[in-house]
């Protein structure tokens, strides 16, 4: 780390910074050296008036065409003490700055932690002396691992050998995480140096999986990733990464982009979940970037990749129909146990009104009578989703948005969720004065109000009123509050746990024998073609909480069930839940995506426009489209008309999208490659004045 003043620079550095794409400024920006400097060093170098984190990317030895000599401003400090980002994570950076439309310097900053960027030579030197007392030793095997099923031996034989990315179709309480543990195991025994990356959706919601890693292979071999950590442990810990400390990274979806040396396997677990896709800056995919990490890293030596799911994406299932992804299946549950039988509650049947039907509440106060514990799912939080007043159809809607503000009893208070602006609750209907406003619909607040008056005369076999708790993002925002709630489940202190969609996840539980849907129908007839492969996944990943103990189960002598409230039981979708049989759900499905050419038959992405009017954004989108004949590709593809989005206005902004559409992949690639100056360019005409910002999604997710 010396200070470089050049008085004859013969070096020439084109370094990355994070600078947007379109800000003129081209993909690089190039810097002079008085010394030799490695691809992938971190530097730091005057932007401006600043001085900024930046990325050697290139060193050459004569300053290349067209830029001004004289104006290149020397490198003000080179990070040298860490060891350069090695080629293949530039490689990957690179690959994702140019799948998903964005800046190479945007993708790759961002890709590291973020105290990185303020970091100055002499705090790093303190952060890696540190590091150096820090020793890794992911040896400490416990004692007694239990022994594998047959199924479970057998997957992982297939997978420590397999050359082809795998897809793991477990079902739920089949033991996934033991398989994922042996794999992480034999790829660290097999090379001393060896790396392991295993993803998860949403770390906290699965303490369970941590603790199983921690536990497994002594703490310091383990560090995790994601953005729950404070600045200086993320820091700490993509640093034991980088500098081959760690052994086994546990993160979400960010890391991804973790610098691992060494990595030797990387697992995505619940690789169906919609977490792995980013909804801001680059939107990428880490599930996808995963498999194209795997194969580039397998250049040197074997890199393996694990998708596990109990309902895979339907882009993975048809990879693995394809054979481009070998499948691997454990169709049976540790133990022997059964997957719950469907119970479809025909609400045509049920008296006026009702919330939850009085068999169900029957149900679940015969189960918490003899000691187990039932789940209800209801995806929408608040005590109701919008307050009514029945005289002048006063609605309670967000002043800054194209929705309702929700009911949330427990503070008094009107939420939006989507801008978060908050108010009280008014004592009369602010238009017409009237004093009987009314929440109209159900939310997971008002359902366990509703639910500890029904099951008030219950008793648990201890004698003591059945309790019911909730599980959403308001009753586990305070820190430590969900692991305390997920505790007091496994504890069995908890009778009903009533909870969104976060109830569904991967939890092993061990005492439920009941969980039940209670809106369920929301989901069959939702505009997003994506909406019954959502719906499916999170009814099986639900039933997949109930009866994981199948010695319990035994012993209580109770029939595991899973209960779907529905206006319309007759759905074909039910027909495949109550067998449990994902792949004749996904065959369908991909029938229909064949036939409508959707993905992952067709290649899709989005543009968002965001503009203080909803005739700008739409305006910019059309005329853009207009620019865009002739590009390359352009004759493979459709292009939509421009609509509002779903939510139309948030937070005062208005927003709209156009749908881009193609058959052919590379295609789709080039056109949104020569496309971007084209949007960009499109900006200036004054049609389009009032465009906030845009943004390209590749494979999005919703649309
Ligand atoms: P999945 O992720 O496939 O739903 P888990 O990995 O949570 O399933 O495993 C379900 C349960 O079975 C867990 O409690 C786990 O500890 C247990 N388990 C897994 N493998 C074995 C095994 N080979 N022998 C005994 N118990 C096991
Ligand atoms: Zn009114
Ligand atoms: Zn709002």
């Amino acid at each position: 780390m010396t200070e470089v003043l050049p008085p004859s620079p013969d070096i020439w550095v084109d370094v990355v910074v994070t600078t947007p794409a379109h800000s003129g400024l081209g993909d690089s920006l190039v810097y002079r050296s008085d010394r030799p400097l490695v691809p992938g060093t971190l530097v730091r170098v005057p932007l401006g008036s600043r001085d900024t984190l930046g990325l050697v990317w290139a060193v050459r030895d004569t300053p290349p065409d067209g830029v001004n000599v004289a104006q290149c401003r020397p490198i003000a400090h080179a990070l040298d003490a860490l060891p350069p980002l090695n080629d293949h994570w530039r490689t990957l950076v690179a690959f994702a700055a140019r799948y998903y439309q964005r800046s190479l310097g945007e993708v790759a900053l961002a890709a590291l932690p973020p105290a990185l960027r303020d970091l100055q030579p002499e705090q790093l030197t303190r952060r890696l002396k540190k590091q150096a007392q820090w020793a890794s030793d992911a040896s400490a095997a416990p004692a007694d691992l239990p022994a594998l099923s047959d199924e479970q031996a057998d997957a992982l034989q297939a997978l420590v050998q397999a050359t082809q990315p795998v897809l793991l179709f477990g079902t739920t309480g089949s033991g996934k995480t033991e398989v994922y543990l042996r794999a992480v195991r034999a790829a660290l025994d097999a090379d001393p140096q060896a790396q392991a990356l295993v993803m998860v959706p949403e770390i906290n919601l699965t303490p369970q999986l941590e603790a199983r890693f921690r536990e497994r292979f002594a703490t310091q071999g383990v560090v995790s990733l994601h953005s729950g950590l404070t600045p200086a442990q993320r820091l700490q810990h993509w640093l034991a990464a980088h500098l081959g400390k760690a052994r086994i990274v546990l993160g979400t979806r960010m890391a991804v982009f973790a610098s691992l040396p060494h990595l030797r396997l990387i697992v995505v677990d619940e690789e169906h979940d919609p977490s792995y896709k980013s909804q801001e800056g680059a939107r990428y995919s880490a599930r996808d970037l995963a498999i194209y990490r795997a194969r580039l890293e397998s250049a040197t030596a074997p890199c393996r990749v694990v998708l596990g799911s109990a309902t895979p994406s339907l882009e993975s299932w048809h990879a693995a129909e394809q054979g481009r992804y070998r499948r691997l299946a454990m169709p049976g549950r540790i133990g022997g146990g059964a997957l719950p039988r469907l119970r479809l509650v025909d609400m045509n049947h049920q008296p006026k009104h009702t919330a939850i039907a009085p068999t169900l509440i029957d149900a679940l106060a015969r189960r918490a009578e003899r000691g187990e514990q039932s789940l209800v799912l209801l995806n929408r939080r608040g005590y109701a989703p919008v307050l009514a007043c029945h005289d002048c159809g006063w609605k309670s809607d967000c002043p800054h948005c194209s929705a309702h503000a929700v009911f949330h009893k427990i503070d008094r208070t009107l939420r939006c969720h989507h801008c978060g602006h908050t108010t009280r609750v008014p004592r009369a209907c602010p238009e017409c004065g009237n004093l009987d406003i009314a929440p109209v619909g159900r939310g997971t607040e008002q359902i366990e109000e509703q639910l500890a008056g029904l099951l008030a005369d219950a008793r648990r076999p201890d004698g003591q009123p059945v309790r019911v708790a909730r599980l959403d993002a308001d009753t586990t925002r305070a820190k430590g509050s969900l692991e305390s709630r997920l505790a007091d489940m496994h504890a069995g202190e908890v009778d009903v746990l009533v909870g969104t969609q976060m109830v569904a996840k991967g939890h092993d539980f061990r005492r439920i024998t009941l969980v039940a849907s209670l809106n369920t129908d929301s989901g069959l007839f939702a505009s997003d073609y994506r909406a019954p492969e959502r719906l499916f996944a999170l009814l099986m990943q639900a039933a997949g909480r109930a009866g994981r103990d199948a010695a319990f189960v035994a012993e209580q002598g109770s029939a595991v069930e899973l209960w779907v409230q529905t206006w319309y039981p007759q759905h074909p979708l039910f027909a495949a839940l109550a067998r449990h049989d994902y792949p004749a759900f996904a065959a369908q499905q991909l029938e229909e995506r064949e036939a409508a050419q959707m993905p992952p038959f067709g290649h899709q992405a989005l543009v968002r426009a965001e503009a203080r009017t909803q005739d700008a954004a739409q305006a910019w989108l059309t005329l853009a489209a207009q620019a865009s004949a002739g590009l390359p590709g352009r004759e493979h593809l459709t292009l939509y008309p421009a609509v509002p989005m779903a939510v139309q206005r948030v937070a005062n902004v208005e927003r709209a999208q156009m749908l881009v559409e193609s058959h052919s992949r590379p295609a789709l690639q080039a056109f949104l490659k020569a496309w971007q100056p084209v949007l960009h360019a499109t900006r200036a005409r004054p049609e389009a004045k009032g465009l906030i910002r845009w943004a390209i999604d590749v494979d999005p997710l919703s649309l």
